[in-house]
């Protein structure tokens, strides 16, 4: 699955907006992205995991561990692809743990799944938590990058897409400045 086939199932999906937005950020930006949106069709789901697996596969990880929750219905589907186990961890007062009897051994190799990687601080912290049991961490991956290729994890980092979609603070939106109205995605029209 390339680039191109990702987006079009984003868009078709109506997971990618193209548009001008107001996000709950309060930021405005032109594109708007809800992997939700797409990861709700199982096939969909399969089928990115099924892809992002692929590009995994040579490193020979023993178990995928996620974030809760953007990451678990990808993380569970590459898993799938693998042949090994998915498994998250969920904050607990603050702090991302292993918890509902999930472990990971010094002998396993984990590979850190995401939907979505924006500044690679959600997946570092991951990382953390594996690293903590005594686990390698082989690799990290999400189905979009959206660091535009500047998430410095400090191990191999593959995604099915690389996405830019910069945001503006309200007054030096141009698309603002060019007139244009500005919805909130999700919101019907
Ligand atoms: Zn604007």
């Amino acid at each position: 699955m390339n680039q191109d086939a990702v987006i079009a199932l984003f868009r078709e999906s109506g997971a990618l907006l193209e548009g001008h937005f107001k996000l709950s950020s309060g930021l405005h930006s032109g594109g708007y992205l809800q992997c939700a949106l797409v990861l709700q069709h199982p096939k969909h789901a399969e089928a990115l995991g099924r892809a992002l697996g692929e590009l995994l596969k040579p490193l020979g990880a023993t178990v995928v561990l996620s974030p809760a929750l953007g990451g678990l219905i990808i993380g569970h589907e590459v898993g799938r692809a693998l042949g090994v186990r998915a498994i998250f961890a969920e904050r607990q007062e603050k702090t991302l743990t292993l918890r509902r009897g999930f472990t990971l051994a010094p002998s396993d190799r984990v590979v850190v799944i995401e939907d979505v990687v924006t500044t690679g601080g959600s997946t570092r912290e991951t990382m953390v938590v594996a690293e903590q049991s005594g686990a390698k961490v082989v690799a990290a991956g999400s189905v979009i990058d959206r660091s535009g290729g500047n998430a410095t994890l400090g191990v191999p980092f593959h995604s099915l897409v690389t996405l830019s979609l910069p945001t503006y603070q309200p007054d030096e939106c141009p698309m603002c400045k060019a007139g244009t109205a500005v919805t909130k995605p999700g919101s019907r029209t």
